[in-house]
């Protein structure tokens, strides 16, 4: 927290704005819209509006609805990413097929992708109707690759940038780049409202649609009247208040992240067998949402897990990197397009202490902990 956080609560309660609309809600979309619209050269300024939601999840529902996903369809989805990026295919009623990551980003194959397109054609006589791209762990996926494969087949593009606010590809922010963008500030998340999401979105009409739906579909008649499937997904008031509040430190959390990287990586620079996930090139910025590692176990004699129990016993949380998704049972019926590099990332690798506490001391002392690790 800044502390300018419950300054904004104290202004919804003493103006009684303790509801799902508000100034802050206005305030804090305002915030957002004027941070992700400005891009460094040489990417365009951005013009994109901004809906504050109750979740990331409900801000990739949204973007599904508004892209007319419904029963029958197939969504492509990248299967390297947390659940909550394909439940919301499902909420539909449609299909996800998974596509697997390539090496350099951990994100989308765009070759993989083309394949899946092509394939899905051949099968179900149909292009799939939606494709979601991830930016897995503040990661920027290959977009130029990726978006010129969606516009030859005139594919729509929602990216779950959940975990990449203020990552930056050629300059342009995440969640920018397709027809629509989901976000999220759930407890883990970069910044935080408690709970909460966004959807970011092409225009004003399409803002207003997308907050007509999150607002229980109403239609402008005196008495409630409906003619779409509604959904209670605005964000509160007192929730958008810690937002605006944490706007003022978003660049500071980014810069610690960035900072708890680079001590990583002058750790691991001399460490054989342990490779630290960072950006390809200069074109990627990320925000170094979480740090990971992938350890070649013929080389350090140790896996992920021995490691994670090791670290474990000295009192530091490490985690696996995230299962993927056409690994999981729920999704065990979904077509998948797989190349092994998910599952190789899920065998090998390891989420290391990166939060807003985790000091260069901290830092220090887990390095020397896997230090130790080789010693065993
Ligand atoms: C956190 C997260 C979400 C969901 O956001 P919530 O605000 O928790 O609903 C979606 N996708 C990814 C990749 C996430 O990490």
């Amino acid at each position: 927290m800044s502390g300018n956080e419950i300054k904004y609560i104290n202004e919804a309660f003493d103006d009684n704005w303790v509801v799902p609309l508000g100034p802050n809600v206005n305030g804090f979309e305002l915030d957002l819209e004027t941070y992700l619209n400005h891009s460094t050269e040489p990417a365009p300024q951005m013009h994109k509006h901004v809906v504050a939601l109750s979740a990331g999840t409900a801000a990739i529902h949204l973007g599904l609805v508004q892209l007319g996903v419904g029963r029958g369809d197939e969504v492509i989805c990248q299967s390297f990413t947390f659940s909550a990026s394909a439940n919301p295919i499902l909420y539909q009623g449609a299909t996800p097929v998974f596509v697997d990551s390539e090496p350099d980003t951990w994100n989308m194959s765009p070759e993989l992708l083309e394949q899946a397109i092509i394939d899905r054609k051949r099968v179900t006589g149909r292009y799939p109707k939606a494709i979601i791209i991830v930016h897995l762990y503040g990661m920027p996926a290959m977009m130029d690759e990726l978006m010129s494969i969606a516009d030859k087949y005139g594919i729509p593009v929602l990216e779950d940038a959940a975990e990449a606010l203020g990552s930056r590809y050629g300059g342009q922010c995440c969640g920018t780049f397709g027809h629509y963008g989901a976000l999220s500030f759930n407890g883990n998340k970069m910044i935080t409202t408690s709970g909460g999401g966004a959807l970011v979105v092409p225009g004003e009409k399409e803002k207003n649609e997308v907050m007509f739906y999150a607002t229980q579909s109403r239609e402008p008649f005196p008495y409630y009247q409906h003619e779409k499937v509604g959904y209670n997904y605005r964000m509160s008031n007192i929730c958008a208040g810690i937002g605006r509040g944490q706007m003022t430190i978003l660049e500071e959390h980014i810069a610690h992240h960035r900072h708890v990287h680079a001590l990583y990586a002058e750790a691991f620079a001399d460490m054989e067998g342990i490779e630290l996930f960072s950006n390809p090139s200069d074109k990627w910025d990320s925000n170094y949402w979480l740090c990971n590692i992938v350890i070649d176990k013929e080389v350090t004699g140790f896996d992920y897990e021995e490691l994670r129990q090791a670290l474990d016993h000295a009192g530091i949380e490490s985690r696996p990197l995230w299962k993927p998704m056409h690994l999981q049972p729920v999704f065990s019926n979904c077509p998948a397009y797989t190349n092994g590099v998910s599952e190789s990332l899920f065998a090998k690798g390891l989420c290391l202490p990166a939060g807003p506490w985790v000091s260069d001391n901290d830092i220090a002392r887990i390095i020397q902990h896997i230090k130790d690790a080789y010693r065993r």
